[in-house]
């Protein structure tokens, strides 16, 4: 196998003894072993009444493109009424929708639309914390005597930076989660120390309360027939140290799997070994914690180019470094659940971004969805959307603000986002008059959006390439490119080499040379 600037060469081969499909060993919903999901910013996404914010008929519009990518769900960012302090990462109500995206008529409709479709619908939760406009935490500021004062941690004294000055008639400090106007509700301590009065127990009436407060937000929403949840700091709830924080995931889990056992529990905690075994069916992989992602699109949070990362044209990654990381971890958790390393998201910069093009966007999906566990694409990757820059700060967003831009469907001044004014979007739409567009790329069948598809179809089309499929390194070099590995089905083995490095290169196996060619770009098969 021989390439010229950036390798992708996927070629199927019969299958062998090893490595052998994952066996999950305990109840995961079918529908996630073969899942893809769809990542929607929902204020980003498309906007359906023209005010220049995106809301769910804008997403009942366009279920059809996101089904028509190969897509088999899709993950809503919080949809809930909100002050907005946090794009809707601080909740005021957990079971109503926010007015400017809707109704809960809506969201059922749109829950009923995507059923119809076979997509299922991930919501939001926002478990560790909710807004300081909640009644919950307008009432515990009022009193130390109302009938919320315990479900947030406060003490006389702040202990540190994450504790805030109490807004309230109540004296004191209360413990936050993330910005100030986000106060953390009272799971309780691992391993309370009696000497610090506001560590209270898991098992204290308060941290109870509070758990059943959530699993009854949890309850709601699976009623109204959404599909499980994407749960937010999922690390956050229980404080300190200790096994009370995997006891209370595997608590949420075993009530979650009997009641519904077609739902499933995603959890944003970057710690797989520690996620999946405590009761989560998916841990996403992203920047902060296990460095796997990190090593291969990002490595550190800086907005230059990531000639660092192993999908880098300059060729300076180091494929064994995400090794390192996520095999151990993938290892320790295919038996139970699965890992999923993102295109990008709503927290940290596009991959297109940080001087990539779109050839090397290729290369980088073509990684990430050949690799076992559940995909995610986050919206606008498929068409390789940047990061833009400089624009005021827009809801707690910060340097965040760059990957949430409007979707880009087409032409026009909103390229097809809104029939609003321009001036009147949520956030500004990529100015640049050769901004990537789904309508332009769906009329290219050598588009990055057709790539995308045909890698999706690939996967769908080859048990081997799956969520489950067995994963073994064939060749992976520190300093080295191409990488290249085995993908193994029931019938069929995979092999999938890339290289994004630019520079020509090859690698040889004689199993190769009776393979039939699946997608070969930039490379010859020899
Ligand atoms: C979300 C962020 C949010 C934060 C606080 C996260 O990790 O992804 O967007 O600001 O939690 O809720």
């Amino acid at each position: 196998m021989r390439s010229a600037l950036c390798l992708l060469a996927i070629a199927a081969l019969a299958a062998a003894e090893d490595p052998k499909p994952a066996r999950l060993e305990r109840p995961v919903p079918a529908w996630l072993t073969t899942a893809v999901v769809y990542q929607i910013y929902p204020q980003s996404f498309a906007d359906h009444d023209g005010d220049g914010i995106g809301d769910l008929q804008g997403i009942i519009d366009h279920l059809d493109y996101v089904k028509s990518l190969g897509a088999t769900a899709i993950w809503l960012n919080p949809i809930y009424a909100s002050p907005f302090r946090d794009a809707g990462y601080d909740i005021s109500d957990y079971r109503q929708v926010a007015p400017r995206y809707g109704t809960n008529d809506d969201a059922r409709q749109l829950f009923a639309e995507a059923h119809r479709r076979g997509l299922k619908v991930i919501l939001d939760l926002v478990a560790g914390h909710c807004a300081s406009d909640h009644a919950w935490f307008r009432e515990a500021c009022a009193s130390a005597q109302s009938p919320h004062a315990d479900w947030f941690i406060w003490s006389d004294e702040a202990h540190g930076h994450g504790w805030v000055k109490s807004p309230g008639p109540r004296p004191g400090f209360y413990r936050k989660n993330f910005f100030d106007s986000q106060p953390a509700l009272n799971y309780g301590y691992g391993t309370p120390d009696p000497r610090n009065p506001w560590e209270r127990p898991v098992t204290d009436p308060a941290c109870r309360q509070v758990r059943e407060a959530m699993r009854d937000v949890m309850r709601f929403w699976l009623d109204q027939g959404c599909d499980g949840f994407r749960v937010d700091m999922a690390a956050s709830l229980v404080k300190g140290q200790g096994k009370a924080l995997q006891e209370l995931w595997h608590d949420y889990r075993t009530w979650m799997k009997a009641a519904y056992p077609d739902a499933v529990l995603i959890s944003e905690w970057s710690q797989p070994v520690e996620a999946i075994p405590a009761g989560f069916d998916v841990d996403f992989l992203i920047h902060f914690g296990n460095p796997a992602y990190r090593a291969l699109v990002q490595p550190t949070m800086a907005k230059t180019y990531p000639d660092q990362a192993f999908c880098s044209r300059a060729g300076n990654g180091d494929i064994t470094a995400f090794l390192k990381a996520w095999q151990p971890a993938y290892e320790a958790t295919r038996h139970l659940g699965f890992i999923a390393l993102p295109t990008g998201n709503h927290d940290f910069s596009r991959p297109r971004s940080l001087g990539r093009d779109e050839d090397d966007l290729r290369v980088l999906h073509a990684l990430l969805l050949t690799l076992p566990g559940v995909p995610f694409v986050y919206y606008g990757d498929e068409i390789g959307m940047r990061d833009l820059h400089g624009w005021p700060e827009k809801e707690g967003a910060m340097w965040r603000g760059s990957c949430r831009s409007p979707m880009q469907w087409g032409p026009g001044p909103t390229a097809g986002f809104s029939t609003a004014d321009p001036a009147r979007l949520y956030l500004p739409i990529d100015p640049d008059p050769q901004r990537p567009t789904v309508a332009a790329q769906e009329g290219d069948p050598a588009s990055l959006l057709h790539h995308l598809r045909d890698l999706l179809r690939l996967r769908r089309d080859h048990d081997a390439l799956g969520n489950l499929g067995g994963f073994a390194v064939l060749h992976a070099q520190p300093k080295d490119y191409p990488f290249v590995f085995l993908r193994q089905g029931a019938r069929e083995a995979v092999v999938v080499a890339v290289n994004p490095s630019g520079r020509d290169r090859s690698w040889r196996d004689g199993r190769l040379a009776g393979a039939t060619p699946l997608m070969v770009r930039h490379a010859t098969l020899e």
